[in-house]
């Protein structure tokens, strides 16, 4: 499907150029819309006719579902593309913990708190975990009613509701009234009191079902029968051998058919890796397998994901991979280069090289504070390259840090003249000696070694 272009957009507006939407003219209102900058209630010169028409035109071909309420609802699909460099991906998939009422209370407890308290720091980023799916694997309504009420009194966070019996579902959404719960499944046999049940409690669904031609078939009839679009798609996944490699081209195929404009499959999609743990060996080895298919199907165009381990070793890869696809290209932070300062640095104060590559100078700065060192460091513009990388490509040179040295007046501001650079840039030493007649100190490899390098090498 070719995507729309700022004339067609711009082309439903007013056209009066009033700037009440903040923007100088309809023109660029009709750009920003086009990149999510701004949305059509942005402009108060539509009618809602015209309003309406507008939305339907910026309709991204996976549709944008909406799971939970407030400010911790989460958006999942709303994508444009199949490729992130082709534009951006918007909605970052949705990582959620399942818990099930065969659990006990501590049980259920401990995974919700898992879920609320694990983060981490990277790239200046705090990641962290979303949602928690309730599986119904008693079968009882009574224990499952049990579960959700204990989840809902104690995570604030969207929930998905699992079980095929739509009673089930039901008692569930009851209990969550008002917090838009994921319904999930609808299946060939269910479809139509899900459905119900969704539009009474105004939540969205999940369809499942392992044949894509089915899954079309009941996605279809739920839009075009029920008038119900807030719908995710669940192909099933297979997780071994050839099986596994079909998935992945299921996943491949209805993403495309999306973008494609396939009306029936243009919902975004959802993996459950938590089936790695049916049949498996030990625990150890179910959490490995689920962590390695969640990072596939993540890669997969999974808009939203249920793990069951809640290990921080099968979660950290999840979600700096997560990271990593969902950054957006066209913005991609790159470090600012300078001269900074850590802690109290004097004049005798180490000076400490580094790149702009944003993976590289947040690690280091992250672990210069958590050192509590009291240090410079320069960082050198190597157009965002890691220092092996621009080391190669001569980004990072003697002539490149002499540059900085004078641009950062790193001079002024201690009285010794040495310099600390990365292992990683240990043969360019003769080059930066050269170009700037300072000492070169070889520092450690990993920057979490800095303070005990500085502590025996330091000596001005
Ligand atoms: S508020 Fe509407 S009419 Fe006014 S400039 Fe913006 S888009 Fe154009």
């Amino acid at each position: 499907m070719p995507r729309i272009t700022a004339i067609q957009v711009y082309e439903l507006l007013p056209k009066k150029n009033c700037g009440a939407c903040k923007e100088p003219s309809c023109m660029s209102f009709a750009l920003k819309l086009l990149t999510r900058g701004k949305t059509p209630f942005n402009c108060p010169n539509l009618t809602e006719t015209e309003r309406q028409a507008l939305i339907a035109l910026l309709r991204p071909p996976v549709r944008e579902v909406v799971i939970g309420s407030g400010d911790k609802a989460v958006k999942v699909g709303g994508e444009e593309v199949m490729y992130r460099h082709e534009l951006k991906f918007f909605n970052p998939c949705v990582i959620s913990i399942d818990v099930s009422d065969l659990m006990s209370d501590v049980e259920i407890k401990n995974r919700i708190d898992f879920v609320k308290n694990f983060t981490i720091e990277r790239v200046g980023q705090k990641l962290r975990l979303d949602a928690i799916a309730i599986r119904c694997a008693s079968s009882e309504k009574n224990k499952f009613e049990n579960a959700v009420k204990f989840v809902s009194d104690n995570f604030d966070g969207p929930i998905i509701l699992c079980s095929f019996n739509p009673e089930i579902l039901k008692s569930g959404a009851e209990i969550l009234k008002g917090k838009k719960p994921l319904l999930y499944a609808a299946t060939k046999d269910n479809w139509k009191d899900v459905v119900r049940i969704a539009k009474e409690y105004n939540a969205p669904i999940a369809i499942y079902s392992p044949n894509l031609s089915e899954l079309g078939t009941i996605a279809s009839n739920i839009e075009n029968l029920e008038k119900f679009d807030q719908i995710i798609l669940d192909p099933g996944i297979q997780v071994l051998g050839n099986e596994l490699k079909e998935t992945l081209n299921n996943f491949t195929m209805l993403r495309r058919s999306a973008v494609k404009g396939v009306r029936e499959l243009s919902y975004p999609l959802m993996a459950v890796p938590a089936v790695a743990w049916v049949g498996s060996g030990d625990n150890i080895t179910s959490a490995y397998y689920e962590c390695y298919i969640g990072g596939i199907m993540l890669d997969r165009f999974a808009s939203l994901l249920i793990i069951h381990s809640a290990e921080p070793w099968t979660v950290l890869p999840l979600i700096t991979l997560r990271q990593s696809i969902y950054t957006d290209p066209r913005t991609e932070p790159e470090a600012k280069p300078g001269l900074f300062e850590f802690g109290n640095p004097d004049e005798n104060s180490p000076v400490l090289v580094t790149t702009n590559f944003s993976l590289t100078y947040f690690t280091v700065s992250n672990d210069l504070k958590k050192s509590n060192l009291n240090c410079y460091l320069l960082v050198v513009n190597t157009k965002g390259l890691a220092v092996d990388t621009s080391v190669a490509t001569g980004d990072l040179s003697g002539s490149k840090l002499k540059d900085a040295i004078l641009q950062f007046e790193v001079g002024k501001k201690i009285k010794h003249r040495r310099i600390v650079i990365p292992m990683l840039a240990s043969r360019i030493r003769g080059d930066i000696e050269d170009q700037t007649g300072w000492e070169v100190l070889i520092g450690p490899r990993d920057s979490s070694q800095i303070a005990g390098f500085l502590r025996d090498n330091w000596k001005v």
